[in-house]
């Protein structure tokens, strides 16, 4: 592999912000806005970012009702608050500060996503992204699956002269692997950047790349990114770097394009627009289970 920089096409804004029930206020990065096609992030089919909000305290856990996925992952991935899931293939889970939940809609499921009990109770400052990671049609259709990833799980590559770590959630960066099982190849990280740190990454080319500043500002290839801006990179070489002068939480995300048609509804994301006829069918016929809201 020649090694080659890879530039940035584009640092998006936070787009004007939606909210996902009474929980979750989201700045839809891709497909939403216009700024991307819906194949330019594959395997990253949607990302909501819900940048820093405080939710005042209250009894009755804010969330999102009972609904349907099928033909995708949802990523949930916490920075401040908790986040608990229940779906209709039995599993449940609750996840704080800096844990991953993965969650494998594949043939299909209905879930429920709130904010955690005795969090809510108290309230505070909430921070988190989700993903929508696409399948390939021939696992569209595969069980649904679950992982509660905690953040003392993943992988850490500890960054020279004290320059923080790159937690891997899933894929490998310099030979540490992280724990997350993907069904294509994608590269998932968390760069926990201490003032000072530098970080240099290096994904194949092919690789549709971007990240999200989470927390501080970075510089990247020496240009200045401010914080809740996406980055998309160019398809053009391999290597990138990361410098941050402050603290600064990186987002990055990476992974080998899925070449297939893509026909998304609503909270389907299926191959073309009969199996999305067929997973309102299935829907209305029970075989998404059952789920009590
Ligand atoms: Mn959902």
């Amino acid at each position: 592999m020649v090694n080659k920089q890879r530039t940035i096409e584009k640092i998006l804004e936070p787009p004007a912000p939606h909210w996902v029930g009474d929980a979750f206020r989201v700045h839809n990065f891709f497909p939403g806005n216009g700024l991307m096609t819906l194949q330019r992030m594959s395997p990253f089919f949607l990302m909501d970012y819900g940048a820093k909000i405080e939710f005042p305290a209250t009894e009755t856990p804010r969330g999102v009702g009972v609904h349907p996925h099928r033909g995708f992952e949802t990523v949930t991935i916490a920075y401040h608050g908790k986040v608990a899931h229940h779906d209709s293939a039995g599993h449940a889970g609750v996840i704080g500060e800096g844990d991953v939940q993965w969650m494998t809609a594949a043939s299909g499921v209905l879930h429920k996503e709130y904010h955690e009990k005795e969090w809510s109770k108290k309230g505070g400052m909430f921070q988190m992204v989700q993903l929508w990671v696409n399948l390939p049609a021939k696992f569209k259709m595969s069980p649904p699956k679950y992982q509660s990833l905690e953040r003392k799980q993943f992988g850490k590559y500890l960054l020279p002269n004290d320059g923080g770590e790159v937690e891997v959630i899933a894929g490998k960066y310099n030979e540490v692997v992280g724990p997350a099982f993907s069904f294509t190849p994608v590269e998932m990280y968390n760069i926990r950047f201490n003032s000072g740190g530098k970080a240099d990454f290096s994904l194949p080319q092919s690789y549709n790349t971007g990240c999200v500043i989470i927390e501080g500002t970075v510089k990247i290839n020496n240009q200045p990114i401010d914080t809740d801006h996406f980055v998309l990179f160019k398809n053009d070489g391999t290597n990138f770097t990361m410098e941050a002068s402050e603290n600064a939480i990186v987002l990055l995300l990476s992974g080998e394009p899925i070449n297939e048609p893509i026909v998304p509804y609503g909270p389907f994301v299926m191959n073309t627009k009969e199996e999305i006829m067929q997973a309102y069918d299935d829907l209305n016929k029970g075989k998404f289970g059952y789920l009590e809201d």
